[in-house]
């Protein structure tokens, strides 16, 4: 993988999954950032997660790759040149407790390994995406299925939004939301990534 850059996420991209949290819909994309470092590339591997920080909850999410300095009218297609599967992964009790005091989310959205992404493939078009599911299994059943046409902020919006809020180029990612279906994760699980019905990559867990 090129070197990446910054880490954006948005965050209760979808509907359902706004609601399976008890959050409110928001009115414009909730983002945040993970540090690099949180970075990990599933290639079948075994990954360590924290075993003494409360749920570790998986967030499906596609990945976007950006390919140039982005500027104001630019279209998704002009600057996105590749994408991927990727898991924001998340600890739930912590995040609940720093919500409660009003604190960043960062410890728990930004640990090591908690970006998780497959290889990236080339950019397929928005209409291609419409067209295809993707999914994750856990242990060969699946746990979480999305497609874009559920998003509340599609790729334009969210490319407009996070250009106009922090500037977005060359190297920088997106994880563009989850679909309803977060749940924990536990030792020897192993989660697959699919679009459409190819797999692009997995992982096993160690906790
Ligand atoms: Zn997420």
């Amino acid at each position: 993988m090129n070197e990446i850059k910054n880490i954006y996420c948005i965050g209760r991209n979808y509907a359902k999954h706004a609601v399976e949290l008890g959050n409110a819909i928001p009115e414009k994309p909730i983002l945040f950032s993970k540090p690099t470092r949180a970075l990990t590339v599933a290639k079948g591997q075994t990954v360590l997660f924290p075993s003494n920080r409360g749920e570790i909850h998986h967030e499906l999410e596609i990945v976007l790759h950006v390919s140039k300095d982005v500027k104001q009218g630019d279209h998704v297609e002009d600057v996105i040149d590749k994408m991927a599967l990727g898991i924001d992964f998340t600890l739930r009790d912590e995040q609940s407790e720093l919500k409660k005091q009003g604190h960043p989310w960062l410890r728990a959205k930004g640990f090591k390994s908690s970006a998780i992404v497959t290889d990236f493939w080339a950019f397929p078009g928005i209409e291609a995406c419409r067209n295809t599911n993707f999914s994750l299994t856990k242990n060969g059943d699946i746990v979480q299925q999305g497609n874009i046409q559920d998003m509340m902020f599609n790729f334009q919006q969210i490319i407009e939004q996070i250009s106009e809020a922090f500037g977005l180029g060359t190297g920088d990612i997106i994880y563009t939301g989850t679909p309803e279906g977060v749940g924990a994760i536990q030792s020897n699980d192993e989660f697959r990534f699919y679009w459409g019905e190819e797999e692009k990559g997995s992982f096993i867990v160690s906790m």
